[in-house]
């Protein structure tokens, strides 16, 4: 992930990493494996790997963003959650998924460079783990908030 922006740095530097991208997007990379019940995932964080057809297969029969986190190059306002220059999901998720607050936050190997500790620190990184990229579980307002405009 040399390639992404770490934080503090400039708006001109490489892009800082999104934390639950489409496998498709360039650059990404597996961070995450969802552990856990429909109703309450858990991610496992892991070194991230290279996205290979032969891991995306593993997802089968459901899609991959239902069972792995992916980190990509944030897109910013090229992306749909792009709300007035910061990350939609993270505002939505600080708002709508419950927090660990007695965990420590989650060992991750993208902290550095990642969107949402970026826009929304702690605050998001605690939730992070709960979270599944495509979730046909969430609750309708998580939903909703996440709804492209
Ligand atoms: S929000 Fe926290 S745990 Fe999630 S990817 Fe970013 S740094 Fe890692």
């Amino acid at each position: 992930m040399s390639a992404l922006r770490r934080r503090g740095e400039s708006p001109a530097a490489a892009p800082l990493a999104c934390p639950s991208a489409p496998p498709e997007w360039e650059g990404a990379q597996l961070i995450g494996v969802v552990e856990g019940s429909a109703h309450e995932p858990q991610v496992r964080f892991v070194t991230p790997r290279p996205v290979t057809p032969g891991l995306l297969a593993l997802a089968e029969p459901v899609t991959p963003t239902e069972v792995f986190r992916f980190t990509a190059p944030c897109k910013e306002g090229a992306c749909s959650q792009w709300r007035e220059g910061h990350c939609g999901v993270a505002v939505a998720t600080v708002a709508h998924v419950n927090p660990a607050e007695a965990m420590a936050l989650p060992a991750c190997a993208i902290r550095s460079e990642c969107r949402w500790w970026h826009d929304a620190g702690a605050d998001a990184c605690r939730r992070c783990r709960f979270v599944v990229t495509d979730d046909a579980a969430r609750s309708a307002d998580y939903a909703a908030a996440l709804a492209p405009d």
